[in-house]
């Protein structure tokens, strides 16, 4: 692998710009480098996705690796010291918007599986430049996956090199409060759809939430709150919604993030309903994504095959990686959550880098992430026949 070649590319990628929904340039560039690292397939697909495909020469497992291209944007009146799209180095580090989330994850995903020796690999190697993952987590990743069918799942999001094996899950819960309108001179001809809401936020906001020992607590945060009609002239408002974030524990369902709060004894009198909010996108080519706003938690045993088989990879590529879990939801609420695909997170950069002011990586640690998604590749495509003749020609 070339350093510089994997820095220039790095740098390629954050020089564009590509908030969700307008990744199409970014894509087009992650198609030309995997194009002139003779990545066997690439495709563009119908969400906008670039996916590419290194064949190994004997049979094996199908290996996807999956870095999101599209990055949150600028918030106004947010001050970085650097240009966000100049991706200009300094000292130890690169800095730019989408850096850490998760650019140069994807640039050493395409430079590692674009480097393997095609004749040892057993199986293929896919990578995947997925968009829209920052408003669809999992959106475009199904699609891909549909096509791929991969056996096994690497996600890049930022790990700081540890090896991830599970996340917590996300819900989007909307409440509602159904009230009855009156004029506001008589307030007691009416009911407040928001003093309604009021006694339930209240309850809700006692709900306990369940602990984790690798993942964390669950949550259940109120994220804002909009009364109809609004503004209200004169008028007792008739309805009231809520929005509440809930961040999820594996084996929580929709069902039973909607009974904690549907079954309140205290609201059993309170007309008010709760689901789980649903949204559309549309991506760059035109293609509307439904989201269903509910994105599984997820764990994989530390024993697992595909778990012990990562860690020693890694450690074959020189890295020493604890075992983690991200806070925050990824797309492997897909992956695993919803297709049931084992998974694994490793990437370069912390969780707390993304999104931030002055976005940045260290150097060392694209390479070294590149480095370890090779050590992957090494491990985890390889067949017993590979082996076996291997073992032979040693006698
Ligand atoms: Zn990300």
């Amino acid at each position: 692998m070339d350093k510089g070649k994997l820095i220039d590319f790095t740098q390629r990628l954050v020089r564009q710009a590509s908030p969700s929904s307008q990744e199409g340039a970014v894509t087009q560039i992650a198609v030309d480098e995997m194009n002139r690292l003779g990545f066997d397939r690439v495709w563009v697909d119908e969400n906008g996705s670039a996916v590419g495909v290194v064949e190994g020469a004997n049979p094996g497992p199908t290996l996807l690796f999956d870095a999101h291209t599209d990055t949150v944007g600028i918030a106004p009146g947010s001050i970085w010291t650097r240009n966000p799209l100049r991706a200009e180095i300094e000292g130890p580090y690169i800095y730019g918007r989408g850096v850490a989330d998760m650019k140069s994850a994807l640039a050493a995903m395409v430079h590692a599986s674009g480097s393997v020796d095609k004749s040892k690999l057993a199986g293929r190697v896919v990578v995947s430049a997925s968009v829209m993952e920052e408003v669809y987590e999992g959106g475009a990743l199904k699609t891909v996956m549909d096509e791929a069918r991969p056996d096994f799942v690497v996600i890049g999001e930022a790990s700081e090199l540890n090896l991830v094996r599970g996340g917590r899950g996300r819900a989007e819960v909307h409440l509602e409060t159904i009230g009855r309108p009156s004029h506001s001179s008589s307030p007691h001809l009416g009911i407040n759809a928001i003093h309604l809401m009021m006694k339930v936020i209240e309850a809700v906001d006692n709900i306990q939430m369940g602990e984790h020992p690798l993942l964390g607590p669950g949550v259940l945060a109120l994220t804002d709150i909009l009364s109809e009609p609004y503004p209200a002239y004169s008028v007792i408002p008739a309805r009231c919604k809520a929005t509440y974030d809930r961040r999820l524990l594996p084996g929580e369902t929709v069902e039973g993030v909607l009974a904690d709060i549907t079954t309140l004894p205290e609201l059993k009198d309170i007309n008010f309903s709760a689901k789980i909010a649903e949204e559309e996108h549309q991506a760059y080519t035109g293609k509307v994504l439904k989201a269903y706003k509910f994105f599984p938690a997820w764990e994989l045993e530390e024993n697992h095959p595909f778990v012990q088989k990562a860690l020693s990879g890694l450690r074959a590529a020189g890295l020493d990686p604890d075992l983690r879990a991200y806070r925050f939801c990824t797309n492997a609420a897909y992956s695993i959550g919803v297709a049931g695909v084992s998974t694994i997170g490793f990437g370069p950069g912390a969780e707390s880098d993304a999104h931030m002011v002055d976005e940045r990586i260290r150097l060392d640690d694209l390479e070294k992430a590149a480095m370890g998604y090779k050590g992957i590749i090494e491990t985890v495509c390889t067949s017993p026949a590979s082996t076996s003749t291997m073992t032979l020609r040693k006698f």
